[in-house]
């Protein structure tokens, strides 16, 4: 059994990546060929600083609700269908798949929460990425140029302030308030209510925040 998700069914058995491999998923019975082609270039991250996973999935959907209209039926009639079979966890995998084919579209900063109190200078290696709860944000993102400017005072793993593309920056509760109050301010930066309201929580939790390159 191969060990790729299927993005319509969440099936995690595909031999090989749905995209193009003429593979038929035994679960759906959709076969990844030319018909998703045109949705390569949207693999993307909007402005609204959150994953755009819109285009590929509006097309996977439509595709997955015919199959669950259908009555989600196995498609091959042979012994590849799992014993105890569940069809809500296997949708459940269709998440991961979404996050695992935005990852490897390219670099991205990851907003996160910082879960302990003044985590400044932590290893990077210690730091697990793609967290549910994270904003991402795609590092060619034009519009993010512009909060860059009002996001260059971070502390650094080795105690510096400035800003690491490829780092770790930490924002304390007091810069993560200070930095909402900027943007609350300014309002001309682009998609800032998505941020906003992401700093609220971050706020609430008192633990500041960090952006990571990844
Ligand atoms: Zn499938």
């Amino acid at each position: 059994m191969g060990k790729y998700v299927c993005p319509i069914c969440g099936y995690n058995g595909l031999e090989e990546e749905p995209y193009c491999s003429y593979e038929i998923c035994p679960c759906c019975g959709y076969e990844f060929g030319s018909s998703e082609y045109f949705n390569k270039s949207n693999y993307s991250v909007d402005v609204g600083y959150e994953f755009d996973y819109k285009e590929n999935e509006k097309f996977y959907a439509f595709i997955r609700l015919l199959w669950l209209k259908n009555g989600a039926k196995w498609w091959a009639k042979d012994e590849r269908r799992p014993k105890n079979w569940n069809l809500v966890k296997q949708l459940n995998h269709i998440q991961n798949y979404v996050f695992e084919k935005n990852r490897e579209q390219g670099e991205f900063l990851e907003f996160q929460f910082c879960e302990e109190e003044n985590k400044e200078g932590v290893d990077l290696k210690k730091i697990k990425h793609w967290k549910d709860n994270s904003l991402y944000v795609h590092i060619e993102n034009p519009l993010f140029e512009k909060y860059l400017a009002l996001l260059q005072n971070s502390v650094l793993t080795n105690g510096e302030l400035g800003f690491d593309e490829g780092g770790i920056n930490y924002y304390s509760h007091e810069k993560t308030i200070e930095f909402y109050k900027k943007i609350q301010q300014d309002e001309s930066l682009p998609d800032r209510k998505v941020l906003l309201s992401w700093l609220e929580e971050a706020i609430k939790r008192e633990k500041g925040f960090y952006i990571l390159g990844i």
